[in-house]
């Protein structure tokens, strides 16, 4: 299916409400039936049935046929947050004494359930550099039951060969999960690598515009019907009809607005890189990237997301900096049209500071819609302040 296609025709039954090009938010929580038969069969099989829009719900329902489509993958589910989707997927592949293999630093909150609510259930996790095959090898053990990988990490942007351990896991009989949100579904097809799971913020680059928060997960059908049978439905965390019509919104420039910040992102990796006050930058399809022929390999293209480390002796210098920006917001998130920054040295106490660590020095830029100069002369004006 053209991509063009997904997000402008697929899915969509405009026959059914006057030919609308924009489909309606059907904003209701049940479904009435006119037969105790047809009631009947729906409670026996909600997963194909209008019934509670805590279950399925038509304007969700076009929005899961196009992610399912963009991914490659039979079907998909899609959450209120990408912290319940990543939830829901670890939570309905281990039962107690399980075993999970992560890469080192996921998404923060997929950190914290490893780390302090699965083991209270008694599912443990290993840590492991995902650069290497071989980690994912020594670190399998006879009860790991899910491997868990985000290729790449949205902070160092450390990759993963997802063929390789897509492989591995099947030989194992091993579920994988990926955080796929990095790339999208455009720059990155895990399902048709072999991952089980691909899992997506689409607050991020579905969403497009900041205004609204989501999750993905997409996979075989039979996988998406069980947990849609268990965990989805009662952790009761679906997405919304008004936030599934914006996601729908968001889709339809995704292309567009990837091109426009594939090209802005290379412009101000090219200045930074040339900055003297920059010590290093990562961003995976930089040739100066470790993984860079991975990157190539298995990524389509990247997004607006890099780090660079920044040359300082004290943490005022790196405040300073980022306080003199003008346009470009201190904000969590990426993925909307507004640029951002996240200073590493915000999640540590000033007293911890060690100008040493070249990690206390990292910068997370996010790139946004706007003109690429206007970017890069926020930045040189900051830059300028620095000195
Ligand atoms: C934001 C983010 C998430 C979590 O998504 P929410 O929609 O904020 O819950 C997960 N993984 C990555 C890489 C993210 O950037």
């Amino acid at each position: 299916m053209d991509i063009s296609y997904i997000l402008n025709e697929f899915a969509e039954e405009r026959e059914n409400y006057f030919n609308a090009v924009s489909p309606p938010i059907m904003q209701t929580s049940n479904f009435i039936f006119n037969t105790v038969d047809d009631m009947r069969k729906a409670f026996a099989d909600e997963y194909s049935t209008y019934l509670y829009s805590r279950g399925k719900n038509p304007t969700v329902d076009i929005l899961r046929k196009k992610l399912a489509a963009l991914d490659g993958a039979e079907d998909c589910l899609v959450f209120n947050s990408g912290a319940a989707a990543i939830f829901v997927a670890v939570l309905a592949n281990v039962k107690a004494g399980d075993h999970i293999v992560s890469v080192n630093k996921p998404y923060t909150w997929a950190q914290k359930m490893f780390d302090h609510i699965l083991p209270r259930f008694g599912v443990t996790t290993t840590y492991i550099d995902g650069t290497r095959i071989e980690n994912f090898e020594r670190a399998i053990l006879p009860n790991t039951t899910v491997i868990y990988l985000e290729s790449p990490n949205s902070w160092d942007y450390a990759l993963q060969d997802l063929k390789a351990v897509a492989e591995l896991a099947k030989s194992e009989n091993i579920t994988t999960i990926i955080d796929n949100s990095y790339c999208t579904p455009l720059f990155q097809k895990p399902i048709e690598m072999g991952i089980d799971i691909a899992m997506q913020t689409a607050t991020k680059y579905i969403s497009g515009h900041s205004d609204t928060l989501g999750g993905v997960l997409s996979g075989s059908a039979n996988m998406m019907e069980r947990i849609f049978n268990s965990e989805f439905m009662t952790v009761g965390s679906g997405i919304s009809p008004f936030n599934a019509w914006l996601l729908i919104r968001g889709l339809r420039t995704l292309p567009a607005r990837l091109d426009r910040i594939t090209a802005s992102t290379k412009k101000v990796v090219a200045y930074l890189k040339q900055h003297p006050q920059v010590e290093s930058l990562l961003f995976p399809l930089d040739d100066s990237f470790p993984q860079y022929e991975l990157a190539n390999q298995q990524m389509q293209g990247a997004c607006g997301l890099l780090t660079f480390v920044i040359k300082a002796d004290h943490i005022q210098q790196i405040e300073k900096f980022c306080e003199d920006l003008q346009h470009i917001f201190m904000a969590v998130s990426w993925g909307g049209h507004e640029s951002l920054i996240i200073p590493k040295c915000s999640s540590i106490q000033p007293a911890d500071f060690d100008a040493e660590n070249k990690e206390h020095r990292m910068l997370r830029l996010y790139v946004g819609l706007e003109e690429p100069d206007y970017i890069i002369k926020d930045l040189n004006q900051a830059f300028e302040k620095l000195i």
